[in-house]
């Protein structure tokens, strides 16, 4: 079972790269009482600079991983070292909406207009249909990732 995050407001660039590396990530501008019941019920790690938040969810059996002071870079650097992240390349997720990415077959991909040509890897969100591929950008994810992890995606 992957592991699975809710990270506060504060933390859009640590949501991003937690769904680009596989993890099941949320990303909320607020979070109550009521999600915090939920968190601990499903699991989720809480990830938050809000020290009175981090009281009240670990009170609640939440873990929480307490960022107050942090740089994001930090924070992210934090997470893969404590929960040992790596990148998931079978389980991707949208960078917008935190659906699952499925590969897309290329006879579909040259159906779609907004497909690049000359790709040979196509990813289509489950959810919002965003399309993913493996552009110029892709070096400098892959940078970041071995620079984290230790290890080439
Ligand atoms: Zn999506």
């Amino acid at each position: 079972m992957s592991l699975k995050f809710l990270v506060d407001s504060m933390h859009g660039y640590v949501a991003k790269w937690l769904r680009i590396m596989g993890y099941d990530t949320l990303y909320l501008n607020t979070v109550d009482d009521e999600n915090i019941v939920q968190l601990a019920l499903n699991g989720r790690i809480l990830v938050t600079s809000d020290d009175e938040l981090a009281k009240i969810a670990e009170r609640k059996g939440v873990e929480v991983v307490l960022t107050k002071g942090l740089t994001e870079e930090e924070v992210l650097r934090l997470l893969v070292e404590r929960f040992k992240l790596v990148f998931q390349k079978d389980s991707l997720r949208c960078t917008v909406c935190n659906g699952e990415l499925e590969p897309l077959p290329p006879e579909e991909a040259e159906k779609n207009p907004e497909a690049p040509k000359n790709v040979d890897l196509l990813w289509r969100c489950k959810v919002c249909g965003k399309l993913y591929w493996r552009g110029s950008h892709w070096r400098n994810i892959s940078r970041q990732i071995l620079n984290l992890t230790g290890s080439k995606p």
